[in-house]
């Protein structure tokens, strides 16, 4: 393997760019280029649209794109998920039927975890796979499927062994999300979105070589989807800048594909508008509003350290360890407390939605999409659980289901 150097990597990337970018292609031209070049995904294999990059060099090529005003990847779940999980687990033919539409943007995915009856318990998942000839045919619900209103495949886990112990009897299967069994109904959020959705899957069918990893081995392909899902800074689309067909293209796509993840940045908190707003409600000098004001910084500050950390030690090629763990359930932490310091900022007119609110709506907007990240990718609970359990080591909470065969095990729907 050769010696990767950051500057040699921003050189080269940076030539590429400058001979190839070129604003007036269209979009799916650029990204067709993109794929043949590697450097839209510059971490993936050689032999799949990458070039083989450490992780910790990404970052050098998405500066690079973003100096020159260059489109990347799309948004959305088909490359942070759908495509990685495939790279990890997948069959070649899977890789050689969805990565390059995955990059090109010509196709956009969803995932089919969750359930009415098991979100935080996925492996306790109710919805089955039942073979029929070379095809499984699917029957079941899900809930809270993020973009499943507009996707083209679907990352489904279903049961296919009903007499092994729970995690033992699920497989991930890749499902066509356009055909007559599977219909799909947006829920309405209490901000206004209609971000998700409830999947309704009657008979739906899915070739027997769309499963990736083995059957019944679904659950650990599962993990590498939700390990990838925890460890998502973002899930993409900055609105370019500049003139050209490429860029309007992208424009348009990017309100489409980012249109449910439009209100994440409110769901994270805001603490970035903090001090601005207290300068201007005049509330900073206010002895109580201003330590509740430090203590969020300090979490903030505190947190992109153990973040930095986390990355230093994925540079020097040392396994995830605690921080990565405690990732996420900062993130809640930090939303809450920023939620908390905007509502002493505004006092009742937090409760404003719209033009007559606070930021043109925005303060109350935070408030009402605060809850959802605490639940999204896990909750804070479980991730509490993971901690305790994986990394300090404490005694595994008591299961009614340990060992027993999937089918005996109390459950709250008829199977
Ligand atoms: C913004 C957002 C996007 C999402 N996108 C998707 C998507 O695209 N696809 C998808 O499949 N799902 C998606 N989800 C669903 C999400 O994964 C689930 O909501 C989550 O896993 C929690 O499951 P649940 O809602 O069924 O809650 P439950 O599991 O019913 O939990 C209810 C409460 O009980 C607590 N609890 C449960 N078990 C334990 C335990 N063992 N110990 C302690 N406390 C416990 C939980 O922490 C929670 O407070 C999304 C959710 C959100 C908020």
């Amino acid at each position: 393997m050769a010696e990767w150097n950051a500057d040699a990597v921003r050189e080269e990337v940076r030539a590429w760019l400058e001979e190839h970018w070129d604003p007036e292609l269209s979009l799916i031209e650029w990204r067709n280029m993109l794929a043949e070049s590697g450097w839209a995904t510059p971490t993936w294999p050689v032999q799949w649209f990458g070039r083989g990059m450490p992780v910790a060099l990404a970052d050098a090529v998405t500066e690079e794109f973003r100096r020159i005003g260059a489109v990347g990847l799309p948004g959305g779940v088909g490359a942070s998920l759908a495509a990685a999980t495939i790279l990890e687990h997948g069959s070649d033919d899977l890789k050689r039927r969805h990565l390059r539409p995955i990059i090109t943007g010509e196709d956009t995915w969803c995932q089919l975890f969750s359930e009415p009856g098991s979100g935080s318990d996925l492996a306790g998942l109710t919805t089955r796979a039942d073979r029929d000839g070379d095809a499984w045919v699917i029957n079941g619900q899900k809930v809270w499927n993020t973009s499943a209103h507009h996707a083209r495949w679907g990352m489904l886990l279903a049961r296919t062994d009903w007499d092994v112990p729970k995690h033992g009897g699920i497989t991930y299967f890749v499902i066509d999300m356009q055909q007559p069994g599977v219909v799909v109904r947006p829920l309405r959020q209490m901000n206004g979105y209609a971000s998700f959705n409830e999947v309704f899957l009657t008979d739906a069918r899915v070739p027997a070589d769309h499963v990736i990893g083995d059957v019944n081995q679904g659950w650990k392909v599962a993990l590498a989807t939700l390990a990838h899902e925890r460890r998502l800074a973002r899930i993409g689309g900055r609105t370019p800048r500049g003139a050209g067909r490429a860029l309007d293209e992208y424009r348009a796509e990017l309100e489409e594909v980012m249109e449910p993840y439009v209100w994440y940045p409110q769901r994270a908190g805001r603490p970035d508008l903090v001090v601005d707003r207290a300068l201007a409600t005049g509330r900073h000098s206010d002895p109580v509003v201003r330590q509740e004001i430090a203590k969020l910084l300090a979490l903030v500050r505190a947190s992109e350290w153990t973040a930095q950390r986390a990355k230093a030690a994925q540079k020097l090629g040392r396994p995830p360890g605690p921080e990565g763990s405690i990732a996420k359930l900062c993130t809640s932490h930090i939303a809450r407390a920023s939620a908390h310091v905007h509502t002493l900022l505004a006092g009742g007119d937090a409760m404003l939605t719209g033009n007559d609110g606070p930021e043109d709506g925005l303060i109350a907007e935070i408030l009402i999409s605060v809850p959802a990240q605490s639940i999204a990718g896990g909750t804070d609970e479980i991730q509490r659980n993971i901690i305790s359990e994986r990394v300090l080591g404490m005694p595994r909470g008591p299961a009614v289901d340990v060992g027993k065969p999937f089918r005996d095990v109390p459950k709250n729907l008829a199977t």
